[in-house]
C-alpha cells in the first residue's frame, strides 16, 4: 500500500476565496485557460470552501440550463417556483382582502 492516500480536503477556510470562485466560474463557463484548469484541479482537492462553492455553482448552472433547455423543470426548481407563486398569491389575496375591507368601510 504505497499508493498516495486519497486527498481529503485540508483547508476549512479559504484565504483567497474570491479568486477561487472566479476560477471556478471560469472553469464552469468553459472559459478557463489550461493553467487555470490545472490550478483548479489541484486546489479543489484541498480547499473545502472551494469544493462547496464549486458544487453550488454547478447545481445553479445545471438548474438554469435545464430550465432553458427543457420545458419540464427538476423537482427542486418546481418546488421553488411553487413557493414563489404561493407567496405571490397569498400576498395578492392579502391585498385584495385589505382592499375589500377598506372599500366596505368607506362605502357603508
Ligand atoms: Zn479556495
Amino acid at each position: 500500500m504505497s499508493e498516495s492516500p486519497v486527498t481529503v480536503p485540508q483547508k476549512q477556510h479559504c484565504e483567497n476565496h474570491q479568486r477561487c470562485m472566479e476560477m471556478i466560474q471560469a472553469v464552469l463557463d468553459g472559459s478557463a485557460t489550461p493553467e487555470e484548469m490545472e490550478h483548479f484541479k489541484n486546489n479543489i482537492e484541498s480547499c473545502l470552501p472551494c469544493i462547496e462553492g464549486y458544487q453550488l455553482e454547478k447545481e445553479v448552472k445545471q438548474s438554469i440550463s435545464q430550465k432553458v433547455e427543457k420545458k419540464c423543470c427538476p423537482g427542486k426548481t418546481v418546488d421553488d417556483i411553487k413557493k414563489k407563486i404561493g407567496l405571490a398569491l397569498s400576498l395578492a389575496a392579502l391585498f385584495a382582502l385589505q382592499y375589500s375591507i377598506y372599500h366596505a368601510a368607506f362605502t357603508i
